[in-house]
């Protein structure tokens, strides 16, 4: 079987008349973290949306374990083992913190509780936090429930969509080093999209550089981070 969890070809979504992504290419394998870098209004949330059915691209197509996905409804993607980390969130404020987690397994059949107790026992705050409600939580705490949740259904692809946003620095640090423990012990193969290409370049393996909707850069995270034009225009080094 080949190792590509998640290709993307020559895919071009629009806003009305508005191209957000105009032949976007993408690709990633089975293990990897993958992060897109961009600045505002890039056309990152888009690709995001597009690949898990949000939007659908009027042109190109996007494939996943194989198999064409493009233009499905969200919920059969979702089923077929991609889960989105929003941006923003999006936790159920009024359900306690356990109750959001289980509705992340709510499209399995098999039993849940032991990613329960492995969700746990990354978060252990929101494990002593459980029974209470998710709107009381800290914005750091309510991303670590999205992704909590978003594991819930034993996702074979996680797409984290501005995982850092709101947060302090020593927060996102925290938050991506999960992350890399994730991946790394758990084998979830990630797909995050970033404004702070700094932790985003440390955290990946591999990495894009979307620009008005086009793909300008690709390569392994290092080399990226090493790049004259990624230093000037996204790490602010001169
Ligand atoms: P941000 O970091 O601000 O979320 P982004 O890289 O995720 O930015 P997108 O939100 O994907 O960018 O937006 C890409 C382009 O599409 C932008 O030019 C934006 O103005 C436009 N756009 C986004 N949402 C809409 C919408 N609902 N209607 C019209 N144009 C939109």
């Amino acid at each position: 079987m080949s190792d590509t969890v998640l290709s993307v070809r020559n895919v071009e979504t629009f806003y009305g008349a508005i191209m957000a992504l105009r032949g976007v290419s993408i690709d990633v394998n089975r293990g990897e973290i993958v992060t897109i870098l961009g600045a505002n209004g890039a056309g990152k949330t888009t690709l995001m949306k597009t690949i898990c059915g949000l939007m659908d691209p009027e042109k190109g197509t996007i494939s996943f374990l194989g198999k064409e996905i493009s233009r499905q409804e969200p919920d059969k993607i979702v089923r077929q083992g991609i889960s989105l980390i929003p941006e923003g969130r999006e936790v159920f404020p009024y359900l306690t913190i356990e109750e959001n987690l289980k509705l992340g397994a709510y499209t399995r059949k098999d039993d849940a509780s032991d990613d329960l107790e492995m969700v746990y026992s990354y978060f252990p705050i929101l494990k002593e936090r459980r029974k209470q409600a998710s709107g009381f939580l800290s914005g750091g705490q309510q991303q670590m429930l999205a992704i909590g949740r978003g594991l819930m259904a034993k996702p074979e692809l996680m797409l984290l969509d501005e995982p850092s946003l709101g947060l302090s620095p020593l927060l996102t640090q925290e938050i991506f080093g999960i992350i890399r423990r994730l991946n790394a012990e758990q084998k979830v193969t990630m797909l995050i999209v970033e404004q702070n290409a700094h932790i985003a370049l440390a955290t990946a393996h591999k990495g894009y550089v979307l620009e008005m909707g086009r793909i300008v850069m690709a390569g392994d995270a290092d080399d990226l981070a090493n790049s004259a034009d990624i230093q000037e225009f996204y790490l602010g080094k001169t």
